[in-house]
């Protein structure tokens, strides 16, 4: 506290990110990174954009990771939006799309960050809540709101939506914007990006975080109409010219285009969850289903707290969320290598 801060920034409450740990040698399991290494091709061009021209500013408009994306999923370039993490992207859409008269809604328990833009933009919103099943019930969402965001598969659960349930909200809710956080959706959802050509008040956000093994370069996207696009580039005109750096850039290009790395990691991961599922079940989990790199995991007679604990002390780190209470039994467990499954639970063997 300094009596410097304004009292906006004093009445702040900021995200509390996964731990980073600096100790070596941990089973990092606690912040949904991907376990194997970016796309090769991925580091080369960043060996090729490391030079001179570092001196020199980035595109502003990143217009070549643009097209790399749109070339993927078969979009036109003006239909994409590029931010430094899809968190800025979404940080974006908050203050731009989100401050409206009436409030938006999100599920109760989903990413924590939501709300932390809503403090921060001045945003009200509503939260609705999970079903018994902790999946995402959008048939009761009211029609009079500001916006809605949702994650596809939901964070931290995992549970994914079928694309019908989607679609049948932008057909009802056609007076505010939908945006669909898709973090995870490479995993085993299905994308959102197919429904943007027909609805105008769609927005999908993706990042390469995840699927894409790039978590530390920061690079995320947005599909939607032209003119919702164009709306983030004025937000984001008048914030930073430039979020993405040639690395980034570089980078982000080389590992759209290398899909066969991108499509061997994702398959490896779907099968070490599918692995990881059966065996946690096997020592008394309940496992909610899963299309994401993670589970979401309780026990049916071990606290989930007393658990990440006793899993810490032997150098496995997984997350667990006190709040909301609903949700204080589980672990959210990112799925890791063979061998980091292997540890964690070994690990587990010795608390059970
Ligand atoms: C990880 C995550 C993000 C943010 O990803 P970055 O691109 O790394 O900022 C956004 N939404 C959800 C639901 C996430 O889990």
């Amino acid at each position: 506290m300094s009596r410097y801060w304004s009292r906006f920034v004093h009445d702040l409450e900021p995200y509390v990110p996964g731990e980073q740990p600096k100790m070596a040698r941990l089973v990092k399991l606690n912040t949904n990174e991907n376990p194997f290494g970016p796309s090769p091709r991925a580091l080369a061009a960043i060996e090729a954009a490391n030079g001179d021209d570092l001196r020199l500013y980035p595109d502003p408009d990143a217009s070549a990771l643009k097209a790399a994306i749109g070339e993927y999923y078969g979009v036109p370039v003006d239909q994409v939006f590029v931010g430094n993490g899809s968190d800025e992207v979404l940080a974006h859409l908050f203050m731009g799309f989100f401050r409206q008269d009436k409030p938006i809604l999100f599920p109760d328990i989903t990413y924590s960050f939501y709300k932390v833009y809503c403090g921060l933009y001045g945003i009200e919103y509503q939260t609705q809540p999970l079903d018994d099943d902790f999946s995402i019930h959008l048939a009761a969402y009211p029609a009079d709101n500001g916006g809605i965001i949702f994650p596809n598969p939901n964070a931290p659960t995992g549970r994914p939506l079928p694309l019908a349930e989607i679609e049948a909200l932008l057909q009802r809710n056609t007076d505010s914007l939908v945006v669909v956080d898709e973090a995870y959706v490479d995993f085993g959802g299905e994308s959102a990006i197919a429904l943007v050509a027909r609805y105008p008040n769609l927005l999908v956000t993706q990042t390469f975080s995840k699927s894409r093994s790039l978590a530390g370069l920061r690079i995320g996207f947005a599909v939607g109409q032209a003119p919702l696009i164009d709306g983030l580039e004025r937000i984001k005109n008048s914030f930073n010219s430039y979020p993405l750096d040639r690395l980034a850039i570089a980078a982000g290009i080389a590992a759209m285009e290398d899909v066969a790395w991108f499509k061997q990691c994702v398959d490896a991961i779907v099968a070490e969850r599918d692995a990881l599922t059966a065996a946690l079940t096997a020592r008394g989990f309940e496992v909610l289903p899963s299309a994401a790199n993670f589970v979401f995991a309780r026990h049916a007679a071990h606290q989930g707290e007393t658990l990440a604990a006793g899993l810490r002390e032997q150098g496995v780190i997984v997350r667990h969320f006190k709040r909301p209470e609903r949700i204080a039994a589980f672990l959210r467990i990112t799925v890791g290598t063979p061998e980091q499954n292997r540890a964690l639970l070994d690990a587990l063997d010795t608390l059970l």
